[in-house]
């Protein structure tokens, strides 16, 4: 009988996959799920996955595997993996019949309400697993204007897809900052506050306004917010974001060679000083926010993994907390049909990236802190090894009534 942690490293195994290559699955089984009563819906405010699926028809936003590992979901007629439902539950099953009981996450209360002037809850701050939401201020870059948007990034097309179906707009800070109340009422602890660029880069002077609306509407001065933002070119900005009550502050660089960072985000070349500038801002940052307390990710796949882990690394040793999530190319985004390495590729990159974390003693409350999705294959890592995971103390539960 294997290990409940050598069980674990299968689940591991099989959400990377489900991960990279979604599921199959017909209307009539995704209408048994209750999705926008009792079971959460997703709501498409920033990046969307899924491939040839109408904007009408909702998705949950992520699978509950068997030992509590979580998957996100996404629709893909190509996948191997198909969503059924036998009459009691609901299955992945593959092409060789393995079959995987898996679960789907209930809708929190709060996405059922709206803010003050009638915004559904819902579309301000989606709510990811692990009590983190996550707020996309704008859900359109305003680097389309230029055609120099990146090209991993299906921002502007999502929203086009998605933003009337879905009523996804513009938010407000007392929008948000009613939003993040209820969802901290609710259990929510952390957040990050994202979106694309907005014109002239202003979004410094709309930050510190989110921040003040979710100190007076929650009362908490420290919130446990993230900030993602474009590297400014002024790097002093940078201490405003930590004097607004921002415990952490994220600056994706997407890739770490130079050559790549120019031609994959041409925009972010041009409006933030270039890469090295934007590793300049990152080390600025954790002057002032403190090691383990800025993060920087890159789109794992797109380069080589000798290249992406040498990233890491060096960025890493800085003190920031630099991941690299797979690849999931953009329905909608310059790259559109293009393929993510196998997910072989991408356990190996987060193994390694984990082995960097404990060397440079990053805890996965820094990680956690740091990052808008509290699920990508690292997390699990610790998860893993540090047996954070219920499944261990019902483990043991068990073995002590046998015993
Ligand atoms: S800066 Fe790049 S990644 Fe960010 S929203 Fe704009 S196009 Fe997308």
């Amino acid at each position: 009988m294997p290990t409940l942690k050598e069980r674990l490293y299968d689940e591991w195994a099989l959400k990377a996959e489900l991960t990279q290559d979604g599921v199959s699955v017909h209307p009539e089984v995704l209408r048994r799920i209750a999705l926008g009563s009792a079971a959460q819906e997703t709501v498409n405010c920033l990046f969307s996955y899924n491939r040839d699926l109408a904007a009408e028809i909702d998705v949950p936003p992520y699978f509950i595997l068997p030992h509590g590992l979580i998957a996100l979901f996404h629709v893909d007629r190509r996948s191997d993996w198909r969503l059924e439902h036998d009459g009691r539950g609901f299955f992945v099953v593959d092409s060789d019949g393995r079959a995987v009981p898996v679960r789907f996450p209930e809708r929190p209360g709060y996405y059922a309400r709206q803010t003050s002037d009638g915004t559904p809850m819902r579309t301000v701050a989606v709510h990811n697993s692990d009590d983190v939401i996550f707020v996309a201020y704008s859900n359109e870059c305003s680097l389309q204007a230029t055609s120099r948007d990146c090209l991993f990034c299906n921002i502007n097309a999502t929203a086009r897809k998605y933003g009337d179906v879905q009523g996804v707009k513009w938010k407000y800070p007392r929008q948000i900052g009613e939003t993040v109340a209820a969802a901290y009422a609710e259990g929510a602890r952390h957040l990050t506050i994202s979106g694309g660029f907005v014109p002239e880069r202003r979004e410094v002077e709309y930050y510190l306004d989110v921040a003040d609306e979710i100190r007076a509407a929650t009362g908490l001065d420290d919130f446990n917010g993230t900030a993602c933002i474009g590297a400014p070119r002024d790097l002093d900005v940078i201490a405003k974001y930590r004097e607004a009550g921002y415990r952490t502050l994220a600056i994706n660089i997407e890739v770490w060679d130079e050559h790549f960072f120019r031609a994959y985000c041409p925009g972010k070349e041009q409006e933030c000083g270039g890469r090295d500038h934007w590793v300049r801002a990152l080390e600025h940052a954790v002057g002032v926010f403190g090691r383990g307390r800025v993060r920087s990710n890159m789109v794992g796949g797109l380069e080589s993994k000798a290249t992406t882990l040498e990233g890491i690394e060096i960025l890493s040793r800085k003190g920031v907390v630099a991941m690299s999530p797979g690849w999931i190319p953009n329905p909608g985004s310059a790259l559109e049909g293009h393929r993510s390495p196998e997910p072989a590729w991408h356990l190996d990159v987060a193994r390694k990236t984990y082995q960097i974390y404990r060397q440079v003693g990053f805890t996965f409350e820094q990680v956690y802190d740091a990052t808008a999705v509290p699920q990508t294959l690292v997390h699990d890592l610790y998860r893993i090894e540090e047996e954070r995971l219920p499944v261990f103390a019902e483990e043991r539960a068990k073995e002590a009534v046998a015993a």
